[in-house]
């Protein structure tokens, strides 16, 4: 047994690495630049962890998702594995403490978010720690081709020159051929000391070319034989989605463009009798965190979500994703589309598209790419919106609400949303929409009155206790407190503290600032004149390129009818595959199965005969029948609203 099974047996329980795992975790533990292709579900984090436990020092993990970096910390120190994160938002003493803990060696994994790689104070602390890798996860972020380019990736270049013989491991879940290129020219270093490695060999369905720049490339097959992938064409997509729903059981996920139609779109389902609610960037956190967690119990079936949704978010059994609209990119559409059927049962990934799409999807060029001197403008409006003379501004962050912005000076929020991203790229500002404050609380009574206070139930009394034991001087002003200590520390679930706290705020005993995002904007430059701001091509004309062609793959997808849509999906991904998926609509239309009164009667039929024993059946035993997933849907649909068969807890059986 190597070294890193045993380890994967020790803290994980595993027996054994699954697909390219054992691949990328001997490379990158032989110190080799290294790049792993893995779709979501691929078991990604173990490729990292189980390394940065077997070598000297700590990993670095970059990656950009707040919510999932504290659930990893969470989950290995429950494994007991010294982890720590530091995130846009923390306090500085604690940021403080936890990269001294580095330092000393206290600490195994430390996850880091891209904003935070450039300031000065974690690239000092980072030149006094030993570090064992640095794993770049959400890989894709570095380029400026990808559909998800951000900036602060750019600084990983920066890091690298500090410790420049330290190996670095890329993931990614979604790469074109040409992204993973980049990625490899942008993580490399000019000087990188450990020469060319061999390429090892591919096993099965993964394989591994030694790529461009010394990077040792391993790719996990991007195919989901489980899941079927289909459009529709649906000139009512209002009534094509109820209609869908209604005949899939089981969890699902609708994708809207836009927050005001998440919001309509699972009221009218609800109006409809199913079980939905929604959820976007706007909701506060405490709201976010229950709706999330409804879905993720089964107590609330369909989700209706933009893209804010997802995000590691792993429900195994996800039975059908639904897109309502078309999102930018096959990228973004294969990630959000993957989400179904992460059991390996059956699932459905339907896109509706209809005649005014391809007209909605070219518009979005201009919106996402508004003209030159529109861009202008925003910025100048926003130097009088903050009242920045020209040659100051230099470093001020200040909150920004688009609604008043935009009210104030007659702009469109979709475009000045575009300008702001533009002007981002182009170093005049950072424009933070997601920026993290922690909750704050301030008593507002004495310790002795606290104390004294009658009407105080016993499980608040806990939440008081937990608030005083961990964080000092809130009598005197407000503090920074992080719910989750709360939740544990006082034994109750996260919505009751959260409720509990609004609950004293409202008596006067303590005032209570939820935690929540405010979007923030700070000036990198000092404020130019207009006439003299610099959109460089490579930012402007180059980028619109690259997203015309990403929509126009996309409309492509929709609207192709004569090619395997799991084809097409690996084939942009850079995969070669030599079968049709046999599930898709193409594929069924070819083979004459998509839904024909015919074929449904068929499908009664077979289900009828397979419960003709009377005994309970599985619904996945279902799936042993082979029929077409849209018959077999369409048939238990009829059968149940005509009272043949009915389900109970997952199981059929005969009326
Ligand atoms: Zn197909």
């Amino acid at each position: 047994m190597s070294n890193y099974q045993e380890i994967l047996k020790r803290y994980w329980g595993y027996d054994d690495f699954r697909g390219i795992q054992r691949d990328i975790i001997e490379s990158i533990g032989a110190g080799h630049d290294t790049l792993g292709l893995m779709p979501t579900g691929g078991g990604k984090s173990i490729t990292f962890q189980v390394p940065a436990m077997a070598k000297e020092g700590v990993c670095i993990v970059i990656t950009p998702l707040i919510a999932l970096m504290k659930d990893q910390v969470h989950h290995l120190r429950q494994l007991d594995i010294q982890a720590a994160a530091i995130y846009s938002g923390m306090q500085h003493d604690n940021v403080m403490r936890t990269l001294e803990n580095c330092i000393l060696g206290n600490t195994k994994i430390l996850y880091v978010s891209p904003e935070r790689l450039g300031s000065s104070l974690f690239q000092t602390k980072l030149r006094h720690m030993q570090v064992s890798f640095i794993t770049v996860d959400e890989a894709h972020c570095i380029s400026q081709w990808g559909y998800d380019f951000r900036p602060s990736y750019l600084e990983i270049a920066n890091i690298r020159n500090i410790h420049p013989n330290v190996p670095v491991l890329a993931l990614t879940a979604t790469a074109t051929p040409q992204v993973v290129d980049d990625i490899c020219a942008k993580l490399s270093t000019a000087s990188a000391g450990f020469g060319s490695p061999e390429s090892t060999s591919a096993s099965g369905e993964t394989g591994c070319h030694t790529g461009k720049h010394g990077f040792s490339v391993f790719r996990m097959s991007f195919e989901r034989k489980n899941l079927a992938y289909l459009v529709h064409y649906a000139p009512d997509k209002y009534g094509e989605l109820v209609r869908l729903l209604d005949g899939t059981p089981g969890s699902a996920i609708v994708y809207v463009r836009s927050r005001r139609h998440a919001r309509e779109i699972a009221e009218h389902l609800s109006n409809a009798g199913l079980s939905a609610t929604f959820y976007h960037a706007g909701l506060d956190h405490a709201d976010k965190d229950r709706r999330q967690r409804d879905w993720q119990h089964d107590r609330t079936r369909i989700m209706v979500a933009t893209n804010a949704f997802g995000m590691g978010i792993d429900k195994p059994d996800v039975r059908l994703v639904i897109h309502y609209d078309s999102p930018d990119s096959l990228e973004a559409y294969f990630q959000e589309a993957g989400r179904a059927g992460r059991d390996g049962q059956p699932a459905r990934a339907i896109l509706l598209f209809n005649g005014s799409d391809s007209g909605k999807l070219s518009k979005r060029i201009d919106d996402t790419f508004p003209p030159r001197e529109y861009i202008k403008e925003v910025y100048e409006h926003l130097a009088y919106y903050y009242q920045i003379a020209t040659g100051d501004g230099y470093g001020v962050n200040r909150e920004f609400n688009i609604e008043e912005f935009c009210q104030r000076f007659h702009h469109f929020p979709v475009r000045v949303h575009s300008a702001l991203q533009i002007l981002m790229r182009a170093g005049y500002l950072d424009y933070d929409e997601e920026s993290d404050n922690e909750a704050r609380v301030h008593f507002l009574v004495s310790r002795d009155e606290l104390y004294r206070l009658e009407q105080v139930t016993p499980v608040e009394e806990r939440v008081i206790v937990a608030l005083l034991r961990n964080y000092g001087g809130l009598f005197a002003d407000y503090g920074y407190i992080d719910e989750s200590i709360i939740t544990q520390q006082a034994g109750v679930p996260q919505p009751v503290v959260y409720d509990i706290l609004k609950a004293l705020s409202l008596r006067h005993l303590i005032s209570f600032i939820p935690r929540k995002q405010v979007p923030y904007i700070r000036y990198l430059q000092r404020r130019e004149d207009k006439e003299h701001v610099q959109l460089p091509r490579a930012i402007y004309e180059d980028r619109q390129e690259q997203y015309r062609k990403r929509i126009l793959a996309m409309t492509n997808y929709a609207q192709t009818t004569d090619r395997c849509r799991s084809r097409m999906l690996l084939e942009y991904f850079g995969e070669d595959t030599t079968k049709d998926c046999g599930q898709c609509d193409v594929c069924l239309r070819e083979q004459g199965q998509l839904v024909t009164p015919a074929n449904q009667h068929d499908a009664c039929q077979q289900i009828l005969a397979m419960l003709s024993d009377r005994q309970r059946h599985h619904i996945t035993e279902l799936y042993r029948l082979q029929l077409p997933a849209e018959a077999l849907n369409t048939a238990l649909k009829v059968l149940m609203e005509n009272e043949k068969i009915r389900q109970d807890d997952g199981f059929l059986m005969i009326v």
